[in-house]
């Protein structure tokens, strides 16, 4: 599994090229707007690089082909990088009259931070780097000299508003991205790339397809899913309901909102409070909107009294949370407000771990094959000492042996996983599931959470078999993510053109003439009586106009009735790639097609 991490990117040529590229812009832009251009940062980033400004006026397009039109003069001009170590008051000095960078000696001056602001354990060298006439604080690397980024393969690509230090009470300063390859077939091949990207966004193919809307009145990060959305979200769920009960889960249900004492008792309020809705009251008592089903489900496990013959049990439910997430970080279906998760909570004892968790990991496994995934990584993420007490629960002796519970259940079922320090849920260890979509593009869709926090709060127990009162722990898991991720990530990975089993639509009857519309009446309630999804194209127009309408909305079978369809009782079938199948009598194809879409294919 070919998975780059940071520090590789960080060592590699191209991070080079595309850190030396940010300078080059950042000259090019001083020189633009002599004496009145404030430089913030720049580093490289994933596929390019950014340079934020404060300037007197907004940059417009024609302002990036002039910057780009410097960018390789000076590339040109092939003039070399030079360090130079400075002391705290050298570099202020040098940088009188651009504040941001004084502040950032600063940072650098107490330790603490790099000069990007970013947390950094050990006191850093100042040093600056030189190219002609512009001089940066910078910690490098860069190429050795200008000549080496290769003027074809840069390219400047939009200006975006971006707050000082991400921070919106700080001044709002102008980012410059770009992008710079080796070679001009890489950069060529990356803006092919986002061409496809763009053609896929979940957010055109779901108004296109007809799949969600958001309105303004509901409220941002509020999904109101379309009956096509619907089918999807039923689909998705008898899929769920299907495999879990196979694997031995029970279905319960919750309500959305609950008193604060639960999410006090719940650990939710304080350490999860920000990513709350503010509570709501009555008859004296407040009430919040749940972001987790947990603990409504530790409540259910309370009910009654439970000994090691009930374990485990696996309690599911597709419970719907709310979730504050900052206008800013709403994005389509991927970031909401609202939510309906894939949720089950697996209470077993220590001893059932490792199989319980393995058969977690199973389902993942299943569902990759059902949609056809084939790249994914596991990342097991953590705790940090120093979050103990503040963003993590204050045990350290049951992170270290939960987290080596995890990593050893994975090592033995041979799962390729990563691991991240300081990520991980403020009650246990998690493994986030990332996958690829059919683009590559990567999406993080489900969670497996370990806790071993909550039930102990929640005093739950069951008794053993020597008859003793024992804590069971509790496996949070969601492979289907919620409706809102999965769904978008789906509408990218098909390109809105869903297999069988998940098209809203699954075929379009498509009559020649008036005199056929009768018959395909006729085709349509057989289809729908066989469990088939099938619509009749009756408007007046002409066939191929029918077939390119149904085409558009990725229907997969488009089903002709012409003179000789209706004599001989088939229809002629055509698939949505435009490949034509012919005429076949209409009980093959509708069993063919019901088998196709039963078996998920
Ligand atoms: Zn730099
Ligand atoms: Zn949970």
């Amino acid at each position: 599994m070919a998975i780059q991490s940071k520090e590789s990117y960080q060592q590699s040529e191209l991070y080079r090229i595309r850190h030396s590229a940010a300078h080059i812009m950042a000259q090019a832009v001083m020189e633009m707007f002599p004496g009145q251009a404030r430089i913030a940062i720049g580093p490289p980033i994933e596929d390019g690089f950014y340079y934020d400004f404060e300037l007197p006026r907004a940059l417009t397009p024609d302002d990036l082909e002039q910057i780009e039109r410097r960018m390789r003069e000076i590339i040109a001009a092939d003039v070399p990088y030079q360090r130079q170590v400075v002391s705290a008051e050298e570099a202020r000095h040098l940088f009188t009259d651009q504040p941001y960078k004084q502040e950032l000696i600063e940072g650098l001056e107490q330790g603490g931070a790099d000069e990007y602001g970013e947390p950094l354990d050990a006191k850093p060298e100042i040093s600056l780097y030189t190219q002609g006439t512009f001089t940066d604080l910078c910690r490098g690397p860069h190429v050795e000299r200008t000549g080496q980024v290769n003027p074809a393969a840069v390219k400047l690509m939009s200006v975006a508003g971006a707050y000082w230090r991400g921070d919106e009470k700080r001044p709002m300063l102008q980012r410059i991205y770009g992008t710079a390859w080796k070679t001009a077939e890489e950069l060529e091949q990356h803006l092919v790339r986002l061409e496809e990207a763009k053609r896929r966004d979940h957010r055109k193919l779901g108004s296109e397809l007809e799949i969600f809307v958001f309105d303004d009145e509901v409220g941002p990060g509020l999904p109101l899913w379309l009956p096509n959305g619907g089918i999807l979200i039923e689909e998705l769920e008898r899929l769920a309901k299907e495999v879990e009960l196979k694997a031995g889960y029970v279905r319960v249900r919750t309500p959305h909102l609950a008193k604060e004492d639960l999410f006090l008792r719940s650990g939710h309020l304080p350490y999860y409070a920000e990513s709350m809705y503010p509570p709501m009251e009555l008859e004296g008592v407040r009430y919040y909107v749940k972001p987790m089903n947990c603990p409504m489900h530790h409540k259910i496990f309370a009910s009654k009294s439970r000994s090691y013959r009930d374990l485990p049990l696996r309690l599911a439910e597709y419970g719907t949370c709310y979730r504050y997430e900052k206008s800013g970080e709403l994005f389509g279906l991927m970031r909401v407000r609202s939510m309906q998760m894939n949720d089950a909570h697996i209470y077993c004892a220590e001893d059932q771990f490792e199989s319980e968790f393995m058969a977690v990991v199973g389902l993942y496994h299943e569902y990759f094959r059902v949609f056809n995934i084939e790249k994914y990584v596991m990342r097991l993420s953590t705790h940090h000492k120093q979050g103990l007490g503040k963003k993590y629960v204050d045990n350290e002796r049951l992170w270290l042996k939960t987290e080596d519970m995890v990593r050893r259940a994975m090592v033995n079922g041979n799962v390729p996983f990563l691991e991240v320090a300081d990520e991980a849920a403020f009650y246990g260890p998690k493994v986030d599931v990332q996958v690829w979509s059919a683009t590559g593009r990567e999406f993080t869709l489900a969670t497996n959470q370990v806790d071993f926090a909550q039930p102990g709060r929640f005093d739950l127990a069951f008794v053993n078999q020597e008859g003793k009162e024992e804590t069971p722990l509790c496996i949070h898991r969601a492979p289907l993510s919620t409706h809102e991720r999965m769904i978008g990530f789906l509408i990218e990975h098909y390109a809105g053109a869903f297999p069988l089993w998940l098209a809203p639509v699954q075929a379009m009857l498509i009559p020649i003439a008036d005199r056929h519309v009768g018959y395909a009446r006729q085709v349509q309630s057989r289809l729908k009586e066989a469990g088939l999804r099938a619509e009749v194209d009756d408007r007046g127009e002409r066939m191929n106009a029918k077939i390119r309408d149904a085409q558009k909305k990725k229907i997969p079978y488009m089903l002709v009735i012409g003179d000789r369809e209706v004599e001989q009782e088939a229809v002629a079938v055509r698939l949505r790639s435009g490949e034509d199948r012919g005429g076949i009598p209409v009980q093959a194809f509708l069993e063919q097609a019901r088998q196709e879409a039963e078996e998920r294919r």
